[in-house]
């Protein structure tokens, strides 16, 4: 890169490490910051040079600009990569990273003041002439938002214009709810986004959330490396992720790319950005919302392009315009995404939290992750553990690959929502492309295993303890419901010893 070599990464987590590896690739220096809780993460390791933020809580540690900015003059660093979540959508930010004199590793922080509200993203689009979810977008009045809420009619969201990653997201089920849920809407919002506008939207029952990855450059042009599909979410998070997606026809896609290439130059936008819709079973798209940075279900389209979209976003903020024309952007096979979560799927999601004694990803496909054997999980962060991804030739393979790497994925003794996972994978709808949106919400799937965890610790210990043993004669191992299996050889016959619960 001409502008910069050494790059502060103000992230954590699988997207620290994520970054990191991209940089060291590309002859950059990679700069991490630690808190307190992630001072054994992987990306203390990926790391050119590590510096201690101290702290624990985001707000005292990596959402904490003054501290963030003073190890970035500190370590000497030339740019900032904000990673997703945490300070990536922050304009303000942005402005003084630049102001400093750091290169900011994301669009401008014009273009991000230009969509970064779900409101002004909407206004945008509707004058792009982009289908919008209906609903009403305006003046905060609280006497014209309830009578804008009757015309729209029940089920509605009411969501915070600033929210984001699923928070700040409630649904109206009828005219009696709705006053309270206004006020106490207003009140999450200013608390969780320091701004209290709140919009509505009609609620779609049946929809796939598809969204389009584009990227943009200083000289206008934008380019789009197609969709992905995230229906499979719980409340309103995702969990699996594809691309491409069942639900488009050639046309269809043809439209909503276009689209979001057009509200991407509407909004003069430069780097990486991700234009969201709904897409109902009759065919219609509405345009929700723009996230102004990486996604988290990136991988899916690097896999599916062979591109690094964490290169793109270097090169394009070292001045470069976007690497490739758009019919050089070229698409094969298909990409499935499953997010592994330290959670309780039978107890609300429950996050859970505690050291982890063993675990293992499966070696042939691609894991974005950043556990080391001291990995101590705790409730500060999100409870995203690894992002497996799987590319085969078709869907159905895909779907085949990602069962299987599941099979081969543990981490002990936590709780996670891998069984879910692979339940989805096996869900008829699913396997159809009928899966929606609020699917998972309305009819939850049988998640547990029926292993219990005591079990499931008691064999793998014993496994990773005699593996050393078992190790030259290993072929592999997986689980199953209420059993483990390692499978060995002497080079003539294979055995496959059993560990059951009993
Ligand atoms: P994606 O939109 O890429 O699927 P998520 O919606 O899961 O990703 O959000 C990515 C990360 O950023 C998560 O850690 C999420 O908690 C966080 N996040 C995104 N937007 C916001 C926001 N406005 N406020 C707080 N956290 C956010
Ligand atoms: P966030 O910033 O939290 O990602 P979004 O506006 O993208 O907020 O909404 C999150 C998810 O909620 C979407 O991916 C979609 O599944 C669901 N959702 C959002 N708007 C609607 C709607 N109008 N009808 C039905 N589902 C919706
Ligand atoms: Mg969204």
């Amino acid at each position: 890169m001409k502008k910069f070599k050494r790059v502060l990464i103000a992230n954590r987590g699988e997207i620290a490490v994520r970054i990191a590896r991209t940089a060291t690739r590309l002859g950059l220096e990679p700069i991490i910051i630690y808190s307190d809780a992630d001072r054994y993460s992987l990306a203390v390791r990926e790391a050119k040079e590590a510096y201690r933020l101290g702290g624990n809580r985001v707000t005292e540690s990596y959402i904490d600009a003054d501290r963030v900015l003073a190890i970035a003059r500190e370590s000497k660093a030339d740019a900032i990569h904000p990673g997703y979540g945490l300070l990536s959508e922050n304009s303000a930010f942005a402005r003084r990273v630049i102001k400093e004199g750091f290169v900011w590793i994301g669009p401008s922080p014009d273009a991000m003041d230009a969509v970064a509200s779900k409101s002004k993203a909407k206004e945008l689009a509707i004058k792009a002439g982009i289908p919008v979810s209906p609903g009403f977008q305006g003046k905060q009045d609280p006497s014209l938002l309830a009578k804008e809420a009757l015309k729209i009619g029940f089920p509605l969201l009411i969501k915070a214009a600033a929210g984001g990653g699923g928070r700040g997201i409630r649904k109206v089920e009828s005219e009696s709810q709705l006053q309270s849920m206004l006020e106490a809407a207003r009140s999450e919002a200013v608390n969780s986004f320091g701004d209290g506008e709140l919009i509505l939207e009609k609620y779609i029952e049946e929809a796939n959330h598809v969204e389009v990855q584009i990227f943009g450059d200083e000289s206008g042009t934008v380019v789009h490396m197609g969709e992905r599909d995230c229906s499979v979410q719980r409340r309103h998070q995702k969990i699996i992720e594809e691309a491409p997606s069942s639900a488009l026809t050639p046309e269809l896609r043809e439209k909503i790319t276009s689209a979001a290439v057009s509200l991407a130059r509407a909004a003069k936008y430069t780097n990486a950005g991700t234009v969201e819709f709904l897409v109902t079973p009759k065919k219609e798209f509405y345009f929700l919302e723009m996230n102004t940075r990486l996604q988290v279900e990136h991988p899916v389209t690097e896999l599916v392009t062979g591109l690094d979209l964490v290169e793109w976003q270097f090169r394009i903020a070292d001045g470069e315009t976007v690497p490739l024309e758009q019919l050089k952007i070229s698409f094969k096979g298909h990409s499935i995404q499953a997010r592994l979560y330290a959670e309780d799927p039978d107890k609300s999601y429950q996050p859970q939290t505690g050291r982890i004694e063993h675990f293992e990803f499966p070696n042939e496909v691609r894991v974005d992750h950043f556990l080391t054997p001291s990995a101590v999980i705790t409730s500060f962060y999100d409870a995203m553990l690894a992002k497996i991804i799987v590319h085969a030739k078709d869907r159905g393979t895909a779907i085949k690959y990602l069962s299987k790497a599941l099979d081969r994925t543990l981490v002990v003794p936590l709780t996670t929502n891998r069984q879910l996972l692979t339940e989805v994978l096996l869900d008829q709808r699913f396997q159809a492309g009928t899966f929606y949106t609020r699917t998972l919400d309305q009819s939850p799937l049988k998640s547990t295993t029926d292993i219990s965890e005591a079990f499931e610790t008691a064999a793998l210990l014993f496994y990773s303890r005699s593996r050393e043993a078992i190790e030259p004669h290993l072929i592999g191992w997986s689980t199953r419901p209420a059993a483990i299996f390692v499978t060995v050889t002497d080079g003539k016959m294979k055995r496959t010893l059993t560990f059951e619960e009993s």
